[in-house]
């Protein structure tokens, strides 16, 4: 494995992708200049899998043994607050989520695994359109991902800012939350504000609502389990002297297990159905299942763990972190083959923006320990003969 050098082509590649965002399943230009990288390298790559997304092969020795590189191109429908050169080029969307440095590091790992024989085995390079929230990893299996490159085990990387830059974070089982939202119409009878027994108020209704969601947490789930239900919107009425005939509300839920989620996401229905019912009111739910739970496969946490230390040594890899409550969709791409996601920390202190902070920037001093991570997991899950 040879990762020395130099990355300032790498770096340039990742502000060009900042500078000029594209949104999920729009990734045109991205998907182009991932494309044109590849080919500089001698693959082939397949476009248009899943819509804008681009696949590339890369076979050693027996070719036997197969494992999948998925990296996200997809950047945010918000408005960038930097002031830097690279800076977006657009007022209405920009890469809050780094995933323009997820692509640049897949695409330095390929210019080193192009040149490397130091595994033998198959190695997938797989470049997803729209990770956040448009359902991109589903689109590629829908499009057949898995058949015409098929993976024993496929495996992630996302930056997390924060964690010390080029460290890596990860743990075996449910790693990231199952995402579902719900949307809810409350209904009552409009009437005077001061005749109050002559209507039915749906403010009241869906005030109590909220109020009794909070028992799933602390009522119906396990104290050991954890699990959010939030109310991110709630509109009703238009003046203050005027109960309003409807209220409607929106929200997400999480949840690190699947059975739980099942269980919570059937006794939220019926606790917002029955109380509205008990004031008189009714109410419509809409629950949509969004992400599922991301499950890490334990055989596959220990290849990326085994390569994580070998990058950035035994001190700089936490192998057991706290799962998160945000949603992956590489979780959609786990339900079909085990794998594994990890995390490479962006760096940036304890005040650091979060993804999806429009201050937030990728930081391309990671590049190369990204990207050494992706060589030295292919070598560590398909061993060549001088690599053992
Ligand atoms: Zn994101
Ligand atoms: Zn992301």
């Amino acid at each position: 494995m040879s990762m020395n050098g130099d990355f300032s082509h790498f770096t340039e590649l990742r502000r060009r992708i900042h500078s000029r965002p594209e949104l999920g399943f729009q990734e045109h230009e991205t998907a182009a200049l991932v494309v044109a990288e590849l080919r500089r390298l001698g693959l082939e790559p397949e476009t248009g899998v899943g819509g804008t997304g681009v696949v590339a092969t890369i076979r050693r020795g027996s070719g036997k043994g197969s494992i999948g590189l998925r990296a996200d191109m997809d950047a945010l429908p918000m408005r960038e607050r930097n002031t830097f050169a690279h800076r977006s080029q657009f007022d209405d969307r920009c890469h809050a989520c780094g995933h323009d440095g997820h692509v640049a590091m897949l695409l330095a790992a390929a210019q080193a695994l192009s040149r490397s024989v130091a595994f033998d085995g198959t190695a997938h390079l797989i470049f997803q359109p729209a990770e956040e929230g448009l359902g991109g990893a589903r689109a590629m299996i829908d499009d057949g991902l898995f058949e015409r490159f098929p993976c024993d085990a496929i495996f992630s990387m996302h930056n997390m800012p924060r964690l010390p830059a080029g460290s890596f974070a990860m743990r075996s089982g449910p790693f990231f939350a199952a995402s579902d939202s719900f949307r809810i119409v409350v209904r009552g009878r409009g009437g005077h504000a001061a005749m109050p027994h002559l209507a039915v108020d749906p403010i009241v209704a869906a005030a109590h609502i909220v109020t009794a969601a909070q028992s799933l947490i602390s009522r119906n789930t396990d104290p050991l389990q954890a699990a959010v239900f939030t109310f991110g919107e709630f509109h009703g009425g238009t003046a203050g002297n005027v109960i309003p005939d409807h209220v409607e509300l929106r929200g997400t839920a999480r949840f690190l297990d699947a059975v739980l989620q099942e269980t919570l996401a059937t006794r939220f229905q019926q606790l917002v159905r029955d109380t509205a019912a008990a004031l008189g009111a009714t109410a419509e739910t809409e629950y949509l299942r969004g992400f599922p739970v991301l499950v890490n496969a334990g055989a596959q946490t220990q290849l990326a763990l085994r390569a994580a230390e070998a990058v950035a040594g035994a001190d700089q890899v936490q192998r057991n972190a706290a799962p998160l409550m945000g949603s992956e969709d590489f979780a959609v791409l786990l339900q079909q083959v085990p794998g594994c996601c990890i995390l490479i920390g962006n760096g940036g202190g304890a005040d650091a923006c979060m993804v999806h902070s429009p201050h937030y920037d990728f930081n391309d001093e990671i590049i190369p320990a990204g990207a050494a991570w992706w060589v030295r997991l292919v070598e560590t899950a398909l061993p060549g003969a001088g690599n053992c």
